[in-house]
């Protein structure tokens, strides 16, 4: 007995006629079984549903018309070419076809035939043409058709490869599907497809290679889309689910006297926002299910202090307890704002950063493996060295998106885990939540702390400089502080003439030439970066001029000015992030992005919308929208295989249903016994990406 399985398996060649030059073309496709025919969609539709008399065409539009050969003729065109002629008439208007290099077009029309030819016309010498039109014999049913219907109106446009045609692919797949559509298993129960209006995969192959209309392509479009989302979300499932049972963690409750200790060492009251997710993250931590939560709140909204809630409930506890930042400026700035934190407290804590000197590091290495600190800042350093703890008990990355998915696993022994939480300032559209933090339960801060002051934002054009910079320097005269950043630059530039020199020299020579300005860039060494952060943090210096090294997380709440050249080389995303650094305290924040002649129509738009919306939320859905998920996070980063056919800027509607189903699903049969088919399509595709070993 032959399964499914060995059919879809079968060469092409074997399945169908193939002539032979076909046979390599289709391999370069990738197209060597009757299952790679029957999933390689095609890339596009060509509409035949235009159906005119000849007399009515226009030129350069794809339209169809029918006639009835009067001639065909072929002739040498020299150097070996040829050139097939078919001339069609119709009531009277005549119409001719034209194939090049195609000789055995030839013999496949006879005066008399009834045809159909689409194609974009085009009038030459008083009579319309068309070349290599898509060709349908009509046969006698020709003798009632009426204008309006023509056989097929939807043709499946194929991608191509050197050798064949679109004639020949269409030929090729159009016998496949007729022959083996029914072969592959439905993997879904007809209640979910009857739920979800979806149709049989049967239905949905032969739609989308063999369409009748548009309606039926959108329809089998969506079912692709949806398994494809589907088979994502339950490998999510399953990995939330396998992180449970295998893997434990430290219980941690909050008890009344630890949160009472913690309360009082923080400078502030929790907002109803942080005290809701601090809550979350309590619940979380009182169980041996490792936490694996997303602390997610726009910039500015107080996400350190519930990280360091967090913390302390684990120190608390006698467990160690790690702080991860994506950039040392960052990691040592945490310090600073623990080292405030803790001085009253028996906390003992180290900046584990590529700064310290190899005896220093030695030292705090011996600390962490031997319990003697108790909580340890550093950047991600910490996940990639093969770093000891003693008894580690919770990790909170901060600024997530800045690291890859895989590399929460790297702390762990055993079956033993650490809790997670990670956080990120830049808002995850929502259908990327579900998908690439996929994972993680979501927390979210909804509010900002008390006395926040808006940012006002403004696109700076040449003409309003000067007026702005007379702004700016009536700010630095009031006490206040100001950032300018200039665009990272790229290594092929010559490094002796980056902007940010130019940048300092220009204002320092010139519109800043009365103030204390200081520069900071990504090629200095740690130490001098953290000097030059600290004189600017404590106020000697009035004006940073620095590349995005202060994008995320800086926190000087004396700095009210932001100015950004170049804004054009920002995501909307990163100039949000970077606009956060302003507006911090109780003064008013200014952010000017400077736009000249040059900077185009659309980086323009795009700038106004950045000034004029002030939720990162919002801001995150219209960068998404506008340049998909790679520039928020780049997909490499991520480490999740690529979607073939859905898109999570115009499928979020279908992800929606998939993951309510696939959850349900997951829910009901956890070892996915009772569903091999779809058990195995998800190990094939995410098993490696996600870690999922086969429980089932
Ligand atoms: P982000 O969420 O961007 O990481 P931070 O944690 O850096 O934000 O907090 C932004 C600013 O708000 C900091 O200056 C911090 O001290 C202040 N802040 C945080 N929580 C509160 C609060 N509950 N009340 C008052 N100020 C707060
Ligand atoms: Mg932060």
């Amino acid at each position: 007995m032959t399964t499914p399985v060995q059919i879809l398996a079968t060469p092409v060649a074997e399945a169908v006629d193939v002539r032979p030059p076909l046979k390599r073309p289709l391999a370069k496709l990738g197209l060597r079984t009757v299952r790679d025919v029957l999933f390689n969609f095609p890339r596009d539709y060509e509409d035949l549903s235009d159906l005119r008399g000849i007399e009515a065409l226009e030129e350069d539009v794809l339209q169809t018309v029918r006639g009835t050969v009067e001639e065909v003729d072929s002739r040498s065109i020299g150097f070996g070419k040829t050139r097939v002629g078919v001339l069609i008439a119709d009531r009277g208007f005549q119409l001719r076809a034209t194939w090049f290099n195609q000789p055995f077009m030839r013999d496949k029309f006879k005066v008399g035939d009834r045809v159909q030819f689409s194609a974009k016309p085009k009038q030459r010498g008083g009579r319309w043409e068309m070349t290599h039109p898509h060709t349908v014999w009509l046969g006698d049913e020709f003798a009632e058709a009426d204008q309006q219907s023509s056989t097929s109106e939807l043709q499946p446009v194929y991608s191509l490869s050197d050798g064949i045609t679109q004639f020949h692919m269409r030929r090729i797949a159009g016998k496949i599907v007729s022959e083996f559509a029914e072969v592959p298993d439905e993997v879904f129960s007809a209640e979910l497809l009857a739920k979800y209006k979806l149709p049989t995969i049967h239905e949905a192959l032969k739609a989308i290679h063999l369409p009748e209309n548009r309606e039926q392509v959108e329809q089998a479009r969506r079912r692709f889309i949806f398994q494809e989302l589907f088979v994502l979300q339950l490998a999510l499932a399953a990995r939330r689910h396998q992180q449970r049972v295998n893997f434990t963690a430290p219980e941690l409750p909050v008890t009344a006297q630890i949160d009472a200790r913690i309360s009082r060492l923080l400078p502030f009251q929790l907002t109803a926002g942080q005290r809701e997710a601090v809550e979350q993250i309590a619940d979380d931590l009182s169980t041996t299910t490792p936490m694996n939560r997303l602390l997610q709140g726009d910039v500015g909204s107080g996400k350190t202090l519930v990280a360091v809630y967090a913390l302390l409930v684990c120190v608390a506890h006698g467990y160690q307890a790690a702080l991860m930042a994506p950039t040392e400026i960052l990691a040592r700035q945490h310090s600073h704002t623990l080292e405030k934190l803790l001085d009253q407290s028996r906390v003992r804590y180290q900046l584990l950063v590529g700064g310290l000197k190899p005896n220093e590091r030695q030292e705090v290495l011996r600390q962490m493996v031997e319990g003697e600190t108790d909580l340890v800042i550093g950047t991600h350093a910490l996940l990639q060295e093969k770093v000891q703890f003693k008894n580690l008990g919770l990790v909170v990355i901060d600024e997530q998106h800045k690291f890859g998915v895989e590399q929460r696993a790297s702390l762990r022994r055993g079956d033993r885990s650490p809790h997670y939480l990670v956080m990120t300032a830049t808002p995850i559209p929502r259908t990327m939540g579900m998908t690439q933090f996929g994972d993680l339960d979501v927390s979210t801060l909804h509010d900002m702390p008390p006395g926040r002051q808006p940012v006002t934002s403004y696109v700076v054009g040449p003409g309003e400089r000067e007026r702005w910079w007379e702004f700016t320097r009536n700010k630095l005269r009031e006490g206040r502080q100001a950032f300018v950043v200039t665009p990272l630059v790229e290594e092929s530039e010559n490094i002796a003439a980056t902007s940010v020199d130019q940048a300092f020299e220009q204002l320092t020579s010139g519109e800043l030439a009365d103030f204390r300005v200081d520069i900071l860039h990504g090629r200095m060494t740690p130490a001098e970066k953290d000097e030059v952060m600290e004189r600017f943090r404590q106020g000697e210096t009035q004006v940073l001029v620095a590349t995005t090294v202060i994008e995320v997380g800086v926190d000087v709440p004396n700095a009210s000015m932001m100015i950004i050249a170049s804004p054009e080389r920002f995501g909307i995303a990163q100039l949000h992030q970077l606009r956060g650094r302003v507006g911090r305290g109780k003064h008013a924040g200014f952010c000017a992005v400077l736009v000249d002649d040059e900077t185009s129509d659309d980086a323009r738009a795009r700038l106004q919308k950045f000034a004029d919306t002030h939720s990162g939320f919002e801001l995150a859905e219209v960068d998404f929208a506008i340049r998909g998920p790679g520039d928020l996070f780049g997909t490499r980063q991520h480490g999740l295989p690529p979607l073939l056919v859905a898109d999570l800027v115009r499928d979020g509607d279908v992800l929606v249903d998939a993951r309510d189903a696939a959850i349900e699903l997951f829910q009901a049969d956890p070892g996915l016994s009772s569903h091999a088919k779809l058990r195995s399509q998800m190990l094939r595709k995410y098993g490696d990406a996600l870690d999922l070993s086969d429980v089932g």
